[in-house]
C-alpha cells in the first residue's frame, strides 16, 4: 500500500503559462501535511486540481488517491471517493441556513441516520453552528463561516479533507480556535492536507510540511525540522 495521496511530477498550466512545474507530494494515511509558500507560488492552483476543481486540460503528471489516479477528474467523483476540499467561508450559501448549508454538503451520501449522526457531531464539534442553526449562513461572522464550511466537508464523511489558508482574514484567536479543531478532527481519523500563508501556524500545527517556491517543490521535512531550517526561517518566518 502507498500513500493515501500521491502526486507525481504534477503539473498545472493557464493556457499556455505553466504555474506548477512538476513536484512530488504524498500524505499517509493519518497524517496532517501542510503545503507553504509565498504569494502566487502555486498552492491554491494544487490543492484545487487535486480536489477536480480546476480545468483537466491544465494538468499533466499523476495524482492517486487510494490508488486511483484521479488527475482530471470531476470534482464531484473525487468527493465521493472520500477525498474533500473545504471551500472558502465565503462561498457557503448565504439564503440558506447554518442547517441547511450543512446538510447540503451531504450530497454524496443516501444513509439518512448516517447524516443524522455526524450533523449532531458536527454540531457538538461547533456549538456555535448549532446555537445559530436556523441562521442565515450569510450573516455569520468570518469565523463562523470557516466553522460551517469545515462542517460542510465533514458531513460528506471523508476520509481526507484539503483546506486552503484556513486562516484567511480571521482574528488571531478565532485561527487558534479552527486550527485546533483540525487537530481535532485529524486525531479523530481524518487525513488532512493544507495549504498556509501564515507560516507559523502552518508549521506548528502539521506534521509534514513541503515548501512552495514559484512552481518548485524545494524543500519537505518534518515541521519540527522545517521550524529550525535557517532559510525556513528568514524566508517565511519574517526572521533574521
Ligand atoms: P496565493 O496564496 O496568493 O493564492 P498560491 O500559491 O495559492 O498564491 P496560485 O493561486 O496557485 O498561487 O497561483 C499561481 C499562479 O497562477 C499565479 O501566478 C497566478 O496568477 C496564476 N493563476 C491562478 N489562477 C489563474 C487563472 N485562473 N488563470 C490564469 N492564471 C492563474
Amino acid at each position: 500500500m502507498g500513500a493515501m495521496l500521491e502526486l507525481h511530477n504534477f503539473q498545472y498550466s493557464y493556457g499556455n503559462i505553466k504555474v506548477v512545474k512538476g513536484i512530488d507530494l504524498y500524505v499517509n494515511e493519518g497524517e496532517m501535511v501542510t503545503l507553504i509558500g509565498a504569494n502566487g507560488a502555486g498552492k491554491t492552483t494544487t490543492l484545487r486540481t487535486i480536489s477536480g476543481l480546476t480545468e483537466a486540460r491544465g494538468v499533466e503528471g499523476e495524482i492517486i488517491f487510494n490508488g486511483n489516479r484521479i488527475e482530471g477528474m470531476k470534482g464531484s467523483r473525487i468527493a465521493r471517493m472520500g477525498l474533500v476540499q473545504v471551500l472558502e467561508g465565503r462561498h457557503i450559501f448565504s439564503k440558506l441556513t447554518v442547517e441547511e448549508n450543512l446538510l447540503n454538503g451531504a450530497y454524496t451520501r443516501r444513509d439518512t441516520k448516517g447524516i443524522e449522526a455526524d450533523l449532531q457531531k458536527i454540531y457538538k464539534r461547533f456549538p456555535r453552528l448549532l446555537e445559530r442553526k436556523q441562521q442565515m449562513g450569510g450573516t455569520l461572522s468570518g469565523g463562523e463561516q470557516q466553522m460551517l464550511a469545515i462542517g460542510r466537508a465533514l458531513i460528506a464523511n471523508p476520509r481526507m479533507i484539503l483546506l486552503d489558508e484556513p486562516s484567511l482574514g480571521l482574528a488571531p484567536l478565532i485561527v487558534a480556535e479552527i486550527f485546533e479543531a483540525i487537530r481535532e478532527i485529524n486525531r479523530e481519523g481524518t487525513t488532512v492536507l493544507f495549504v498556509e500563508q501564515n507560516s507559523k501556524i502552518a508549521l506548528t500545527t502539521a506534521q509534514r510540511g513541503y515548501v512552495l517556491q514559484t512552481g518548485h517543490m524545494i524543500l519537505t521535512d518534518t515541521c519540527e525540522s522545517l521550524l529550525h531550517n535557517e532559510d525556513v526561517r528568514k524566508a517565511y518566518l519574517g526572521e533574521e
